[in-house]
């Protein structure tokens, strides 16, 4: 499906009009704003069960783009990437950015205007700040039991 097909399955205004367990599968893709916050590394306080973000990105997010690199056959590298769907949106959104729109939306919150759905432009996200464009380490290059030194302060909104 190319580019003008998938936007004619959306229809209009469905982030504000529809509940999410009522999107079609462009719609629930056309959500995500391709932050790439959710591709860090987080590390989860074992005793709060609290969740900070690191910088360390997973190895295959592109740094540049803030989108997955093998996007269709992920799960063949990182099994425990998680998709998301309506069925669980509800077990998942407390570890998401507060700015994901899959969060937002299940909370009943509006998007931000900076959303390409919004703007109309996928670099919105990157002009305002929001994605992790150019803030990244791979996952590689830091071994696991240094990556508490990378945890971003108050990262997620
Ligand atoms: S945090 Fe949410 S909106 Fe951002 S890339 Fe991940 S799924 Fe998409
Ligand atoms: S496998 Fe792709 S979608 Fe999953 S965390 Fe890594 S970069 Fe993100």
């Amino acid at each position: 499906m190319n580019d003008t097909e998938m936007k004619n399955k959306l229809r209009p205004k469905f982030w504000e009009q529809l509940p999410i367990e009522q999107l079609n599968k462009e719609e629930w893709e056309a959500l995500c704003d391709g932050c790439g916050k959710c591709c860090l590394h987080k590390l989860e306080d074992e005793e709060t069960g609290s969740i900070e973000y690191t910088k360390i990105s997973c190895r295959l997010l592109d740094d540049h783009s803030c989108k997955c690199g093998q996007y269709s056959i992920r799960k063949n590298f990182v099994p425990d990437c998680v998709v998301l769907s309506p069925a669980n949106i509800k077990k998942v959104a407390y570890w998401m950015p507060d700015t994901c729109a899959y969060r937002l939306l299940y909370e009943r919150k509006p998007l931000f205007d900076w959303h390409p759905l919004i703007s109309g432009s996928p670099e919105s996200i990157h002009d305002a700040g929001i994605s992790v464009r150019g803030m990244c380490v791979p996952e590689f290059e830091i071994p696991e039991d240094e990556w508490e030194d990378y945890i971003i302060d108050d990262f997620r909104s």
